[in-house]
C-alpha cells in the first residue's frame, strides 16, 4: 500500500481537523447553537457574494460537524497521491441517510442501480423497494464478479452506480474493489462502497479507484455505541459540491453538533481500536473454526476463507466481525440465550462484544428465498468482537455452545 502522508494515521486521526477556537479550549467546544449571528449588512453581504466559510444555520453545517467531516476525509485520503486535496466528507444523521444522498446524487429517474446481492438489510430494501418508487431500477449480482459484471453493464447501459460492500455484511464476503472499478469506470458508472466494516484503518476504496464510501458511523468511527450518524466521502469534487452538499442541506437529514462532537471523540482512537479488534477478532475466529459444533466460519483473516488472498491484497488488516454457522436456527437460539459476557444486540463496532442472528434481526427485511440464497442462513451468527480480554470472550463463546 502506498503511503504518501508524511504523518502516521495515528496520529492523523488525532489531530486532522481539529478546530482550535480563540477560547483557548484545548477541545473544541460543542456549539449547541441552531444559528449564527451576521456581522451586520456588510456580513450578509459577504455572504451572498460567495464567501462561506461563515456558519449561517446549523443545518447547513455547523463547526462540530467541520471538524468531524475533515478528520475522516482525511483519513479516507490517507495514502492517496494527493493526500486530502480534493477529497470531502459530508456528516448526516445516520448511515441510512449518507447512503440515501450518495444514491440520490448519482442516481435520479431513469438511471440503473447495480448493486452486490448480499447488503445491509436497510440498504437492500431502499435499493430494491424505495429507489424503484422514484424511477430508479436495480438488478442484482451475487459477489459482483468482473466478467458478470461486465454483462449486467452492457445489459443496462443507463447504470450509474455500482454499488458494493466488502467485507458483506452479514457474510463476509468480499468484493474486489480495483476490479470493479476498472469495469464500472469502462462504463461510464460510479463505485460507491460501503466501508463501516472495515474503515479507513483497514481499507481505503478510494485508493482501489472507487468514486464514494459511504459509512455507517454508529459503528466503529464512533466506536462506543453512543450515536446513529453517517458519512459520503469522495474525491468527486464536483458531485460533493454540486450534489451531496446539496442533499444534506435540501433533504435535511443532519446530525446534532453534540453527536458530531462524540463522534469525533471516538474517532480519535480508531487505529488504536482497530489494531486491537482484529487481534482479538484473529482468536476468537481460531476459536470458532476448531470448535466441533461449529460448521462454517467466515472470517476474511482465516486462510479458509475462499477470499483469503484478497483481504491481505486490498486490507490492511482483517477487522473483527465474524459469521458463523451453527447449522439450525434451534442451535442458533440455544447458543444465543446462553452468551453471558457478550450480548445479544444489532448493530456492531462497539468496544464490547455483540452477537446477533441475521436472519431474524438484522436482514428480516430481506425476502427470505433472498436471504437463503445469499448465504443467511437459520444458523448464521454474527459476532461483532470487542475489546474485551479475548480470552474472556473465547470462554463466553465456549461455555454457551457447550
Ligand atoms: C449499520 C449499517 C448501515 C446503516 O447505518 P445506520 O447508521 O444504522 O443508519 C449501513 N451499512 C452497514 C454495513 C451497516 O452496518
Amino acid at each position: 500500500m502506498t503511503n504518501n502522508h508524511p504523518r502516521s494515521m495515528a496520529t492523523e486521526a488525532i489531530h486532522a481537523g481539529e478546530i482550535h477556537d480563540s477560547s483557548g479550549a484545548h477541545i473544541a467546544p460543542i456549539y449547541q447553537s441552531s444559528t449564527y449571528t451576521f456581522n451586520g449588512m456588510e456580513g450578509v453581504e459577504a455572504w451572498a457574494e460567495g464567501a462561506n466559510d461563515t456558519y449561517i444555520y446549523a443545518r447547513g453545517g455547523n463547526p462540530a460537524r467541520t471538524a468531524l467531516a475533515n478528520k475522516l476525509a482525511a483519513l479516507e485520503a490517507y495514502g492517496l497521491e494527493n493526500g486530502t486535496d480534493g477529497v470531502a466528507a459530508e456528516i448526516f444523521g445516520s448511515g441510512m441517510a449518507a447512503i440515501s444522498a450518495a444514491l440520490m446524487g448519482l442516481a435520479t429517474a431513469g438511471d440503473h442501480i447495480i448493486a452486490q446481492r448480499v447488503l445491509y438489510g436497510s440498504a437492500d430494501h431502499l435499493i430494491a423497494e424505495v429507489l424503484p418508487e422514484y424511477g430508479v431500477t436495480n438488478s442484482r449480482i451475487a459477489g459482483l464478479n468482473p466478467e458478470t459484471l461486465e454483462r449486467e453493464l452492457g445489459a443496462n447501459p443507463s447504470t450509474t452506480v455500482v454499488y458494493l460492500e466488502t467485507p458483506a455484511n452479514p457474510t463476509m464476503t468480499l468484493v474486489d474493489i480495483a476490479a470493479t472499478a476498472a469495469v464500472a469506470h469502462a462504463h461510464g458508472a460510479r463505485v460507491v462502497v460501503d466501508n463501516t466494516f472495515a474503515t479507513p484503518v483497514l481499507q481505503r476504496p478510494l485508493e482501489h479507484g472507487a468514486d464514494v464510501v459511504v459509512h455507517s458511523t454508529t459503528k466503529y468511527i464512533n466506536g462506543h455505541g453512543t450515536v446513529i450518524g453517517g458519512a459520503v466521502v469522495s474525491n468527486d469534487v464536483v458531485l460533493m459540491e454540486e450534489r451531496i452538499a446539496s442533499l444534506i442541506r435540501f433533504i435535511g437529514g443532519v446530525p446534532s453538533p453534540f453527536d458530531c462532537w462524540l463522534t469525533n471523540l471516538g474517532l480519535k482512537t480508531l487505529p488504536l481500536r482497530m489494531r486491537e479488534h482484529s487481534a482479538n477478532a484473529m482468536l476468537v475466529a481460531r476459536f470458532l473454526e476448531g470448535h466441533p459444533g461449529v460448521r462454517t466460519t467466515m472470517y476474511p483473516g482465516l486462510e479458509s476463507h475462499p477470499q483469503h488472498d484478497l483481504a491481505t491484497r486490498q486490507m490492511d488488516g482483517y477487522g473483527a466481525m465474524i459469521a458463523f454457522d451453527l447449522g439450525s436456527y434451534g442451535a442458533a437460539a440455544h447458543f444465543l440465550d446462553r452468551i453471558e459476557l457478550c450480548t445479544l444486540a444489532v448493530s456492531l463496532g462497539n468496544i464490547d462484544t455483540l452477537v446477533e442472528h441475521p436472519a431474524s434481526m438484522t436482514h428480516r427485511v430481506v425476502d427470505p428465498d433472498e436471504r437463503e440464497a445469499s448465504g443467511i442462513t437459520d444458523g448464521l451468527i454474527r459476532i461483532s468482537v470487542g475489546l474485551e480480554s479475548a480470552d474472556d470472550i473465547v470462554a463466553d463463546l465456549d461455555r454457551a455452545l457447550g
